[in-house]
């Protein structure tokens, strides 16, 4: 599983894709729309810990057609095309500027227009270099620019990761520490960050302000061609790995941030399944494949990586002859060559073109079998923690756009609903948890198909195989359901048209998309044509029928092909700490090989370094990042067009936006009247209305109809604090969409999931269960940050120990009790989701959210009367008056881990402080200064950061990935006396308010506008409120930042504290400060 990349979802914890920095959403688990920006007034603030709707629409998008997707990630992350403004109005003008073109050494390779994204594109050739420029151009504000390496890397010592991260460190036009943190701070990018492939690195921006836009471009053009950190150790080491002694009678250790991201990575069961994966479907007859190593680094192979060796990478790779570069968006295309040109023309042609090219992988003459150990958790049932996976290499050669397309469709049948044969198949056999590591990956140079379970005893491991290979038999013998068939063609023609990127750049999308063709030379235009291909598939589907076309392919790529790789990964408890003991034992002898003064001259090494990184940039070197003004920042804040209404006495808020004919649609229920005790049973409630049948309708059934019908429901619950309020805001919030000739059906589907489900059946609920448990667990290693956060909030507001009760530890720890009561009280169970139905659905209170254009707004209110009458008119009295919270204490919650993560969190408005809009200002700042400096960049971990909920009042620290565990606490401690040391000149300050403004005006498709003025309707925020808010950020002194330190003063002395860590390091900080923690063994 080498490329699941961000198809499969955005967070940095894609196995094989490694992203700059981390990303930190640490509250809003489903959406990023539904965090800070979208409300445009608070930091992340809403608690949507929910899980099915999570599982519901990864399966959703996760299968969308992976090779026309490629990176959604967004709330209804999907297939990714252009702006849905582009579908409204007119198409670019023609391209008309070949002559500057030649004048500025391109010549013209191709030119088409692309009717799919309605864009003019445009591939050129640098003459000189060979260089190869896509220049798209359309009208989507949200412009994208970015240059992309072949970079195959020979060994598993992380070079390409390590090279990702050091060239945003300085370069020769911008010689600071680090210019992609002062963009990070000061721009209006929409999207900013880097990644590296298996075999290629990305270097991506986006930005709506032109100037910003270009800004971007030429900060990321300096730093990949012209990087300091080619003569500079320093960057390497910080980067990459150093030793670290403080002082020659302590112990060495390794540090570095990518050294840490690793070890966080090789932490997760999943992830190193996904990497001996794709090291053994490639390895065997090819050791020199570059798949067969890891491109990421693997821990133990990271410190063999020397200085000279990364630099001759980055002089052999990173030249134009081995770049390609992508535009794209409503700028000057014109303008785009004179950039490019300025710093190509500074280069000759390199061999690297040719040099760099991937060997194609022979396919293996008959199946092989892997079996490799994991580290799990040393409690439960060891014997039940087995993994299993097959594996099939589809093909040594390129495969046509319409066996892709096909693949892709046969892909969604087979996975990709809960209604999926072999989905269903799998999880109702009961002989494992939850999927792992499953469907097709096309990203690479060679298509993959893998299906496995995880959560498997160890002699059910041959039946899980078994019951694969007959499935797929059985599969391309019966053919699939005409139902079935027609669900999976809704769905996907329904993405295609919607083109929701969500938060993600559609321009973007569409490059990584074309990349994982034009990467290996191939044709960087098909990918972006979907239209014909589809169409010959749904001819041959219509006259041929699905089973003519489907089963050949199941035979021929996976039951008759004898590349298949079997893995099998047996959990062994002890490894984690033998691994800590190796690498223990690796230092001691690095240690006692050195002399005394190789001793101190490591340590004087260690300080140097450490002195470097803590030192800021000189005020002038600063200047020479280009910036904004705040006279380029609108005044005002972005308005939704919002008209409060009612249908039937219930409130309705109606926006008026284009949507290209699709109607999306909240229901909102008042969750106030469910017993606290039945909280936890909230999320599988959720799930169990989409997924359990009614009297008529089995689940399948009813699954198909929706796809058949509409663009998806999903059913998720909403937790926040209200500013100004005691009590929270609690919801349920039902959501759809469908074509708007299609609301009626909507609106039915709705009321039946609402009104008709029942919840009879025991052995799929159990399944939904243990589905949780392990998305649960896996959520733990992998996101312990938001474990963390959702633990501190749960113990100092009642919106936090709700959510908590729904998606923290306490909701792990339910799961497990539950499990062994749905054996032996599946009755009370039932009644009690019955209850929670009774408690939920009622027209009072509730509220209908519609964003489409005014039209189909008023063409489809009879649809929602009608689903309206069917709700039930009880009162809406009856709420449960609810005052929980977890003790206030300070608690470290045990996990199998290499790496930790630590949060400190307080009620700042218990202290005093008055919610000021320069909080956001000074948050943001305190993250991307004083946190990336102390808990990344010296720390060595992966992130700090700090997170401000203006609707509670509660500040958090938080990292990720973090070496550290009591030093970090410490750095935590020490921000107030940074921001009073503070000296911030007009530029850092204007640079800061500009960066906030940036993440208040987040760019939102249509669906996310109305969905976020859903949610300050809900919570309260007024646009007048917004406006005050704004003026406050745009007016942020140094005064302000001064000030703040006395709230932050306040959490050092009355936080609270939770860490999710290794059991050595929670030992280690207990011995130091007597029993800090209290413990809590979690995994
Ligand atoms: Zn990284």
């Amino acid at each position: 599983m080498l490329l699941r990349s961000i198809t499969r979802s955005s967070s940095p914890d894609s196995t094989s894709l490694f992203f700059r920095f981390f990303r930190q959403f640490p509250r809003s688990y489903i959406s990023r729309s539904s965090s800070a920006s979208a409300l445009g007034i608070s930091g992340r603030n809403t608690r949507l810990l929910s899980t099915p709707e999570d599982a519901g629409r990864q399966l959703f998008l996760r299968r969308g057609f992976r090779l026309l997707s490629a990176a959604s990630g967004g709330l209804n992350g999907q297939l990714s095309r252009l702006s849905v403004r582009a579908f409204a109005t007119q198409p670019a003008p023609s391209y008309t500027g070949q002559d500057e073109a030649e004048k500025l050494g391109f010549e013209k390779a191709r030119e088409e227009f692309i009717s799919e994204c309605k864009s003019k594109a445009v591939l050129f050739r640098h003459k000189k270099t060979g260089c190869e420029v896509m220049s798209v151009s359309n009208d989507d504000e949200n412009k994208v620019f970015g240059v992309v390496f072949r970079t195959p890397p020979k060994d598993s010592t992380g070079i390409p990761h390590i090279l990702e991260h050091s060239v945003l460190c300085g370069s020769r036009k911008y010689p600071l520490k680090e210019p992609f943190v002062e963009l990070l701070k000061g721009s209006l990018h929409t999207f900013l960050n880097a990644f590296t492939y298996p075999d290629r690195t990305c270097y991506p921006v986006a930005s709506t302000n032109t100037k910003d836009f270009y800004n971007l471009v030429d900060v990321y053009l300096d730093a990949v061609f012209f990087p300091k950190c080619v003569d500079d150790v320093h960057t390497f080491q910080q980067e990459g790995w150093h030793y670290e002694l403080n002082d020659p009678s302590e112990d060495i250790s390794y540090k570095g941030v990518v050294f840490n991201e690793m070890k966080g990575v090789y932490s997760q069961p999943d992830n190193i399944l996904g990497r001996i994966t794709q090291q053994a479907t490639y390895q065997a007859l090819c050791p020199e494949n570059t798949y067969g190593v890891d491109s990421g680094g693997d821990p133990k192979d990271i410190p063999k990586l020397t200085f000279e060796k990364f630099k001759e990478f980055h002089r052999q790779h990173y030249h134009p002859s081995n770049a390609r570069i992508w535009f794209y968006g409503d700028d000057d295309p014109v303008h785009r060559l004179r950039v490019l040109s300025e710093y190509l023309d500074m280069f000759d042609t390199s061999p690297v073109r040719d040099s760099s090219k991937i060997e194609p992988q022979k396919l293996f003459s008959g199946p092989r079998r892997i079996v490799e150990k994991y580290p799990a958790g040393g409690d439960g049932d060891i014997k039940k923690k087995h993994m299993v996976c097959l594996n099939w290499l589809l093909s040594d050669k390129p495969l046509d756009l319409q066996t892709q397309l096909a693949l892709g469709f046969l892909d969604h049948l087979m996975l990709g609903t809960p209604a999926s044969p072999l989905r269903k198949i799998l999880l109702e056999s009961g002989l494992g948890e939850a999927l792992v590591n499953s469907g097709v990956e096309d990203e690479l140079l060679h298509p993959q198909f893998s299906v496995g379970l995880k959560g498997v005893s160890d002699d059910n491991v041959q039946k899980v195989e078994e019951l694969i290979m007959d499935t797929l038999r059985k599969l391309a013998d019966e053919g699939f359901d005409t139902d079935a068939v027609e669900a999976s063609m809704n769905s996907i023609e329904f993405s295609l048209r919607e083109n929701n990127t969500g938060s993600f750049p559609r321009g973007l999308s569409l490059m990584l998309q074309s990349i994982a063709k034009w990467i290996y030379d191939m044709d960087p235009f098909e990918p972006l044509k979907y239209e014909e291909p589809l169409k010959s598939l749904k001819a041959r589907i219509a006259e041929e029928g699905s089973k003519a076309v489907f089963s050949p392919l199941i035979e021929k790529f996976i039951l008759n092909n004898p590349h298949c790789v079997t893995i099998e990964m047996q959990p062994y408890p002890e490894k984690a700490s033998q691994e800590e003991v190796e690498e223990r034992n690796i230092l001691e002898k690095v240690k006692a090989s050195m002399t005394e003064e190789d001793l101190s001259e490591l340590a004087r090494a260690t300080e140097e370094l450490r002195l470097k990184q803590e030192t800021p940039d000189p005020p002038e070197a600063l200047k020479c990042v280009p910036c904004l003004n705040l006279s380029d920042i609108p005044k005002e804040p972005t308005y939704v067009p919002t008209e409060v209404g009612d249908i039937n006495g219930v409130k309705v808020l109606r926006h008026d936006l284009f949507t290209n004919d699709i109607l999306y649609t909240e229901v909102v229920f008042d969750m106030g009247a469910v017993k606290n005790e039945l909280l936890p049973l909230v999320p599988l409630f959720c799930q169990s209305l989409l997924e359990m049948g009614t009297q008529d309708l089995t689940f399948v059934q009813l699954n198909q109809l929706i796809g058949r019908k509409t663009g998806g429901i999903s059913v998720y619950p909403f937790t926040s604090s209200v500013w100004g309020r005691d009590d929270p805001s609690s919801r349920i919030i039902v959501r759809g969409k469908s074509m708007v000739g299609r609301a009626e059906d909507l609106f039915n589907l709705m009321n039946c999931v609402l009104q008709e489900v029942r919840f009879t059946d025991q052995q799929r609920f159990k399944q939904f269960v243990s589905q949780s448990r392990a998305r649960m667990e896996n959520r733990l290693r992998g996101s312990g940050q938001g474990i963390a956060a959702a633990r501190m909030d749960a113990m100092l507001n009642v919106a936090g120990w709700i959510s908590e009760q729904m998606g923290g530890l306490s909701y792990l720890e339910f799961l497990h009790t539950l499990e062994q009561k749905v054996d032996q009280d599946w009755e009370g169970i039932s009644s009690s989701l019955e209850e929670i139905r009774q408690s939920l659905l009622s027209r009072n209170g509730c509220i209908v959210n519609m964003t489409a254009d005014g039209k189909s707004l008023t063409s489809t209110e009879k649809y929602v009367g009608k689903f309206l009458d069917l709700l039930p008119d009880k009162p809406s009295g009856g709420l449960v008056t609810c005052d929980a919270r977890l003790p206030l204490r300070n608690e470290a919650i045990v996990i199998p881990t290499q790496v930790n993560y630590v949060g400190k969190a307080g009620n700042i408005y218990s202290s005093g402080y008055e919610l000021d809009g320069s909080s956001y200002v000074i948050s943001k700042h305190i993250s991307n200064t004083w946190l990336w400096d102390r808990v990344r960049v010296s720390g060595g971990a992966y992130g700090g950061f700090c997170d401000f909920d203006s609707h509670s009042g509660v500040f958090s620290f938080l990292s990720y990935r973090d070496p550290n565990l009591l030093k970090t606490l410490d750095i935590y401690d020490g921000t107030g006396d940074f921001l009073r040391g503070l000296d911030v000149d007009e530029d850092t300050l204007t640079k800061a308010i500009i960066g906030t403004i940036g993440d208040v005006d987040s760019y939102q498709l249509s669906d996310a506008k109305g969905y976020s003025s859903l949610l300050r309707h809900l919570l309260n925020v007024t646009d007048e409120e917004r406006q005050i808010r704004r003026g406050e950020i745009l007016s942020t002194s140094l005064k302000d930042f001064k000030e703040f330190a006395e709230a932050v003063d306040s959490i050092k002395d009355k936080g609270v504290t939770v860490a999710v860590a290794s059991q050595e390091d929670i030992d280690a900080a207990n011995k130091e400060r007597s029993n800090f923690f209290e413990v809590k063994k979690a995994l």
